[in-house]
């Protein structure tokens, strides 16, 4: 993959998907604590469901020493509609409780200190620093992202370390959150798992995929 497709690639897909609804900026835009807790809820499901259990779930415990007390059964009843709500609520709670221990009820700002939280990998900590703290310091790779750079050729493997790597290569470092949301909003909206629509979409001049199916 040559840098100009890189740059080519980003300026196609942020055409289309800035502010698209398929965009996991829709979970931005309230404190850190919220951003951490959105995104450990994401995992596996829509980030529209995750917006509709927002108000409930802040409204009742608004702080992480608030949630960090709460009962596993109360949480769940607020998050039940989304998958893994068992999971999920035990996460949200233990996340919680180690902001309280660990970090004076703050949420970190820092790689290390927030893969420190039970529940919290690269992938989550990637979105956090981005969507709560403007940092660009990796790409989280999702289903998605994993899937959209193997196709469009970005990466060869299926190590998400090893791909996180191949991207960061790839584009600049002030891309590095943006290109996170532009290639999830792609892999939701267009280039699906198991149909992707390559006939309508925006970067197939620039994607192994389609070149090497369309080649005489
Ligand atoms: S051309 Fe097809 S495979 Fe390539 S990114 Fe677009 S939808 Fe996905």
């Amino acid at each position: 993959m040559i840098k100009q497709d890189a740059e080519k690639i980003y300026s196609l897909l942020s055409r289309q998907y800035h502010d698209s609804q398929g965009s996991p900026a829709q979970l931005s835009g309230g404190s850190a604590f919220e951003v951490l807790v959105l995104t450990i809820l994401s995992a596996q499901t829509t980030d529209r469901a995750v917006l509709k259990v927002k108000e409930p779930l802040f409204s009742t415990y608004p702080t992480p020493s608030s949630l960090a007390k709460a009962k596993t059964e109360d949480v769940e009843t607020i998050i039940h509609s989304l998958g893994y709500f068992h999971a999920k609520a035990r996460h949200i709670i233990a996340a919680s409780q180690a902001l309280i221990t660990k970090f004076g009820g703050e949420v970190p700002e820092t790689m290390e200190e927030l893969l420190l939280i039970p529940g919290v990998g690269r992938k989550t900590a990637n979105i956090v620093l981005y969507h709560a703290l403007g940092r660009n310091e990796g790409i989280a790779v999702d289903t998605h992202v994993r899937r959209l750079a193997q196709r469009i050729g970005f990466s060869d493997t299926d190590n998400v370390s090893r791909i996180e790597q191949d991207l960061m290569a790839a584009f600049p470092k002030n891309l590095w959150g943006d290109i996170t949301d532009v290639l999830i909003a792609h892999g939701r909206e267009c280039c699906t798992a198991k149909k992707p629509k390559c006939s309508i979409c925006p970067i197939r001049r620039h994607c192994r995929y389609f070149l090497t199916l369309n080649r005489k």
